[in-house]
């Protein structure tokens, strides 16, 4: 059986610098907001290429955080792509802004940057770009954009640590970076975690608060705030896995090449640019008889996964929110769409009984 994943081997190499990291922090008897977290911090904003970082309890928290840090006035628009994962629209409807949702290039799944003009409005405050599989977006494109409109850049990077545009990593092109470290993810704890990347010193003060009931001094509240904290012990974690991030994404990039070098043309693959450093948090394929191909790879003992099966429109949770909009290329991509095997824990062999397998169908 290949499995699509298995987080116990995929951890299995971490196993004992995890024990010791648990160790340490047990016997520190600090488990909220300590060196742990002072630590990860530190080392996640230098691996990124920004200069604060602020761990969070979880990567929808920290896109609602980061939201909510620029206090937009209630009900403005704020411009999201319509293929994502259904935490970036809720983050805006949670932060009291109304998603809008455009359209992402069929080629590379990232939200379109001339889409995004023509959605601009006067009530438009934000833009969120989500590097969705471990692609990076389009950058420089997006970022002029901002800077015509001035509207402000968040990234939702949960599934981009470590990609980059032009040699610049994700998570450090705008305002906030906002990362997941959801068990999954690339960079992925042992439970939920999330953190907010910036450049700017205030918004990163901001955050700090937010995230610790609104106050800098204990028992001291200037705002509205949240309990959305990185356990110590999480960041314990999550400094080991740092560590390996680098040769996680290699292994991840290595098992893509096969992919890539063996699927024959029958199936529409990622594409390639020397502008961008994939980091492959999915590898997919998309193919128009998805759900029998799915089926075919099942039977041959390969389990594969749709990324997503439902769009976000179409959930019943948006029903009077975005279910006015039509986003045909988002529902071509989520019909067609099948996410392949590439954990950390898969070997080359794997992937060429993937590739054998699907090039028989
Ligand atoms: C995983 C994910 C999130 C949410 O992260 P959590 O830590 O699970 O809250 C947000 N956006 C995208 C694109 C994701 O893949």
């Amino acid at each position: 059986m290949v499995e699509y994943e298995n987080l116990g081997k995929l951890n299995k190499s971490f196993f004992s610098d995890y024990e010791s990291a648990f160790k340490a922090t047990l016997e520190s008897g600090w488990y909220i907001l300590g060196n742990q977290v002072n630590e990860f911090e530190k080392n996640f904003a230098k691996y990124c290429g920004t200069a604060h970082c602020a761990g969070l309890a979880s990567g929808l928290d920290a896109l609602i955080i980061a939201l909510k840090a620029f206090e937009f006035k209630k009900g403005s628009q704020v411009i999201l792509p319509s293929n994502t994962y259904i935490a970036t629209i809720l983050a805006a409807i949670q932060a009291g802004l109304e998603p809008v949702l455009v359209e992402p290039d069929i080629n590379t799944y990232n939200i379109d940057p001339e889409k995004i003009r023509a959605a601009i409005t006067d009530k438009t405050v934000a833009i969120v770009v989500v590097h969705l599989y471990g692609k990076s977006c389009e950058m420089d494109k997006i970022t002029q954009i901002c800077k015509e409109h001035r509207l402000k850049l968040v990234e939702d990077v949960a599934q981009a640590h470590g990609a980059e545009f032009k040699g610049k990593r994700t998570g450090s092109f705008g305002e906030f970076g906002a990362f997941s470290f959801y068990p999954t993810k690339n960079l992925g704890a042992l439970g939920d975690g999330g953190s907010l990347n910036t450049n700017d010193k205030d918004l990163d003060e901001k955050v700090r608060m937010l995230r610790n009931y609104g106050s800098k001094v204990k028992y001291v509240n200037e705002v509205i705030g949240y309990n959305s904290r990185l356990d110590e012990v999480q960041a314990a974690f999550l400094s080991v896995k740092l560590k390996k991030l680098d040769q996680i994404n290699d292994h991840k990039r290595k098992l893509a090449r096969v992919y890539l070098d063996n699927i024959k043309e029958d199936f529409i693959k990622p594409v390639e640019h020397e502008d961008y450093f994939d980091v492959y948090h999915i590898f997919n394929v998309r193919h128009p008889k998805r759900d029998q191909l799915r089926e075919y790879l099942l039977n041959k003992e390969i389990k594969a996964e749709i990324h997503y099966p439902i769009p976000p429109h179409e959930q019943l949770a948006m029903k009077g929110i975005l279910d006015k909009g039509h986003y045909p290329i988002s529902d071509e991509i989520h019909k067609t769409t099948l996410s392949l095997p590439i954990s950390y824990f898969h070997t080359v062999d794997d992937i060429y009984q993937v590739t054998e397998a699907l090039n028989k169908f």
